[in-house]
């Protein structure tokens, strides 16, 4: 018989940055399934995730009750493969109090004996403005130190420290549509069609409709047959190959000399730097050549409007600042900033890593990227939060990979984890999962047994992205406000709840009802929301900032007068070539590159767990060139052990010719083949990102 819902719920799509709405069909407290709803981001579309990928709410591995660690566990090991049904070998239940006690009063003895900046925590992206926001409160006020940080630090932390440096603000300059009001886009180091497919939908669009699309990367992606040019540089040579784009720039006299003067300072340096790296010289290091480069370059300045965005390609490198900082320059020397079908526009890859950083969920900054360390911001915070300044830490914090450092060092001994999975999606992740087996005190709120959760000491069953009500920020800086349609199963908790749980036990007398309350808190610390009311998101689900006034529309497009830097001025940043920290060499002559599948998300706990998403791609795959796995002896599906210096895993061969020979590309999301055992936890000195796209492998079949 058909099967009518009973229900109806307006909320967003939990996945990627592009921010999809959608209605959840709800009977008997599931959801019978999803369709799009006429967003400002996806106007009725929906990618395969947001139409199937929600079935997980439901799966029985979900946790529904508080756990504690045996004490006749078996030792935390960093090296295990985890097996979710074997939960109670580990673990036993226990009544909220008593798992709540055990996690709020060990966090507490540890910053008591040991100090403030002894403790950590780690929230996410995955969850609300509000949950990052009373998360980072809590470490700030409760732990007392800014050892706080989240996934942001794995994906865009070097476009934002380039950005903030650069042009003042780390968010977007224009939206994604903005594409279809460009004569020229450039993607570079993004794959949109399985990263952000809705986004990429627009970008085909704009193309089919005349805008000439330029995609720059590695690996060929599905959008590069829609691509007027297409340009497969070799991996790691972004600076290479844009320092070339600019010095035809300016020795084909191709800049706005009018712009350069009236909105940014240091554009002479950046000149003299570009002066030395010709398309002609640039061309073999980069492998496009020297009449491509100039076509693009004076493609790019010469439109009426065109626009850039970009990925990880771009952030994950221990160059990625530098190579943000050179997409930026380009956009000021050409004047192609502040106007509509222009500008940056650095593609989010969580739905709220955008918000979580915006709401302070990082160790350097407040909310709204006030920095801890300026004069007069923490007596601001002190007061707002009604805390004696003294005890808020004057010193940025440790970042997501430093942690992993300090806790081997001795020096951090207790964490505080939401909804991340560091033991999958770390760098070196058999280091990390050294480092978190040897906290004296982990605490882990989730939905799942994770990797991460396995090494747990107390694990907090929390509620799953449609048992929730909160407001999430896109890509576009669009704050949308995200609507619960299930009731949490078991005895599992709203994570407000349990993170206002957790504060009390700090000695914090924290009440919040609603979210709703800590929104309107939000507005009192952070400018840029301060006129985006509750009852507005009510009414409208979706309202951009800047928005500083109570009835302002919002803006789409900033930069259009000045940029929020002093004088009002952009600044020129300019960047030499800084070689990958580990090239191949004779041991491990090939190259890694890690990313996502369109199926799977980030570390799979979800993912993995939804039928349809599952069914799709239910096994770890490395992506071989063709003629790299003919020389090894293979076929596709054959067995291939890939290894680096820091680990090995075993997975299924694919033929694909999307990536140069040479290179290989391995999700991350497959547990059994945890593909971050092999990656290099070297990091960007400025955005402290680690280099996920590029390290030195060897490959043998079997
Ligand atoms: Fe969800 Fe992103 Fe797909 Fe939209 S494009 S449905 S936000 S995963």
């Amino acid at each position: 018989a058909l099967t009518v819902p009973d229900k109806q719920v307006d909320s967003v799509c939990p996945y990627c940055g592009v921010g999809c709405q959608l209605t959840y069909n709800i009977k008997d407290n599931r959801i019978l399934y999803v369709e799009g709803r006429d967003g400002p981001a996806n106007h009725g579309r929906l990618c395969v995730k947001g139409r199937y990928g929600f079935d997980y709410a439901h799966h029985p591995h979900r946790l529904t009750k508080p756990l504690i660690r045996r004490a006749d566990a078996p030792a935390k090991r960093g090296d295990f493969t985890m097996d979710p049904e074997r939960v109670y070998d580990v673990f036993r239940e226990a009544t909220w109090d008593e798992a709540l006690d055990a996690a709020g009063l060990g966090l507490a003895r540890i910053r008591d004996t040991h100090g403030r900046r002894s403790l950590a925590g780690f929230g996410s992206a995955k969850c609300s403005n509000e949950e990052a926001y009373l998360f980072q409160k809590l470490v700030r006020t409760g732990f007392g130190s800014n050892n706080v940080d989240h996934c942001t630090r794995l994906c865009h932390a070097s476009s934002v420290a380039a950005l903030l440096e650069g042009i003042g603000s780390g968010a977007v300059s224009n939206p994604v549509m903005d594409v279809t009001r460009a004569e020229v886009v450039i993607v570079i180091g993004a794959n949109p069609t399985v990263n952000h497919p809705v986004a990429a939908t627009w970008m085909k669009n704009a193309a089919a409709a005349g805008t000439k699309l330029v995609v720059c990367d590695p690996r060929r992606s599905d959008l590069a047959p829609h691509a007027h040019r297409y340009l497969q540089f070799k991996p790691d040579t972004d600076v290479a190959l844009l320092n070339a784009m600019m010095h035809t720039i300016v020795t084909e006299g191709l800049v706005d000399r009018a712009f350069i003067e009236s909105r940014t300072i240091g554009y002479d340096e950046l000149e003299r730097n570009v002066a030395d790296y010709s398309p002609e010289q640039m061309a073999p290091i980069c492998g496009i050549d020297a009449d491509t480069i100039r076509y693009v370059a004076r493609l790019y300045a010469t439109s009426k409007a065109s626009m850039i965005l970009w990925g990880m390609g771009i952030s994950q490198h221990v160059h990625g600042t530098d190579n943000a900082r050179c997409l930026i320059a380009l956009a000021l020397m050409t004047g192609q900033i502040g106007r509509p079908g222009t500008g940056l526009h650095p593609l989010r890859g969580q739905n709220n890593v955008q918000g979580a950083s915006d709401a302070g969920l990082i160790p350097m900054m407040y909310p709204d990227y006030q920095r801890v360390n300026t004069p007069g911001v923490r007596d601001k915070f002190a007061q707002a939060w009604n805390v004696d300044p003294a005890t808020l830490d004057d010193q940025p914090g440790l970042t997501v990979v430093e942690v992993m450092d300090a806790i081997l060092a001795g020096s951090v001994k207790g964490m505080y984890i939401m909804g991340e999975n560091p033991a999958m999606s770390d760098p070196d992740a058999n280091h990390a999962r050294d480092a978190l087996a040897a906290l004296d005190h982990l605490v882990v709120q989730d939905i799942f047994l994770t990797e991460t959760a396995y090494l747990a000491d107390v694990i907090l069953p929390a509620s799953a992205f449609p048992e929730k009500t909160g407001t999430f920020t896109n890509t576009d800086r669009m704050v949308q406000l995200g609507r619960q349609a299930l009731a949490p199963p078991g005895d599992a908790r709203q994570d407000l709840w349990i993170i206002q749980q957790l504060a009390r036990r700090l000695g914090l007398a924290w009440n919040y009802g609603h979210p709703a309350e800590v929104f309107d808190e939000m507005r009192g610390t952070m400018p840029s929301i301060a006129g985006i009311t509750w009852d507005r998101l009510e009414r409208e689900s979706s309202v951009t900032y800047p928005c500083t006034e109570e009835g302002a529309a919002g803006e789409p497009i900033v930069f259009t007068e000045q940029f929020p830097l002093q004088g009002g001025r952009a600044r020129f940043v300019p960047a030499d070539i800084i070689p990958a920290d580990e090239r191949p060499d004779d041991e491990y002559p090939l190259v890694l590159i890690t990313g996502r599948q369109l199926e799977h998300w980030h570390t799979g706990s979800m993912t993995r767990r939804t039928v349809v998403l599952d069914a799709l791609e239910p096994d770890p795959v490395a992506l071989v060139h063709p003629l790299d796995l003919a020389a090894l002896g293979g076929q596709p599906g054959d067995v291939v052990t890939i290894e680096s210096r820091r680990g090995r895993v075993a997975l299924y061969a694919r033929a694909d010719d999307s990536s140069p020979r040479g290179a290989i590309f391995v999700p991350f999301c497959y547990y059994e083949a945890a593909i971050n055992k092999l990656t290099n936890p070297a990091l960007d000195p400025f955005g402290k990102i680690p280099e996920f796209k590029y390290c030195a492998i060897r490959v043998r079949l079997g």
